[in-house]
């Protein structure tokens, strides 16, 4: 795994708990050499990933609508920043260019990421490994629904998609790395 895309939350009007994590997740996937390639966002948990992953000397990569193309929201010191034509634009570029992905707190923006990337998995699409930064235990309640969901019959039986939950960086990581089918071939 060299690039990892992550979905976060844009919004400014959250715990600083929730601000610490994704900063602690950047400087944990600078630490291990991963690119970061993200909505491209300077606010909320989007700021908080970028801005410690550069200060820890890691790469990131933004990936941003023309649309939110402003001085406001998009980050200004990112290793680069791709401007693209729209949100399906953006979402088929930030997967094209990741070898796994992590959802960490956020609202609609992040869920529907994070389960467009599931449905992906669900239909064979691709096997790259998804991970949640359960901080502050915010994915419990989604996690229950994805269970209930498997319990009464919605999620495929055959190919059972579910993401890797962890509240501490350095652990979701490693989980990750196991799980990841390209790095077992690549090990061995
Ligand atoms: P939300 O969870 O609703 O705040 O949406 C966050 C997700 O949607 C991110 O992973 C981004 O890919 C995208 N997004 C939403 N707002 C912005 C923004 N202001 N700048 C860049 N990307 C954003």
């Amino acid at each position: 795994m060299r690039n990892i895309c992550v979905y976060c939350g844009s919004s400014a009007r959250v715990r600083q708990a929730y601000l610490d994590a994704a900063a602690g997740m950047g400087r944990a996937l600078a630490a291990h050499g991963l690119t970061i390639i993200y909505g491209g966002g300077r606010t909320g948990l989007m700021g908080s990933l970028a801005d410690a992953a550069l200060a820890a000397g890691g790469a990131v990569i933004g990936v941003i609508p023309d649309h939110f193309h402003t001085a406001e929201l998009a980050h200004p010191g990112l290793t680069a920043l791709h401007v693209v034509a729209g949100m399906h634009e953006r979402k088929a570029r930030m997967a094209g260019l990741s070898q796994g992905f992590l959802a960490l707190p956020g609202g609609y923006g992040t869920f529907e990421e994070l389960f467009e990337i599931l449905t992906w998995a669900q239909i064979g699409l691709h096997a790259r490994p998804i991970g949640l930064l359960n901080a502050q235990g915010y994915f419990d309640p989604l996690l229950a629904l994805i269970e209930h969901a498997g319990a009464e019959g919605f999620l495929e039986k055959a190919r059972p998609v579910r993401p890797i939950a962890e509240a501490d960086p350095e652990r979701l990581l490693a989980r990750l790395m196991e799980s990841d089918p390209a790095a077992q071939e690549d090990s061995g």
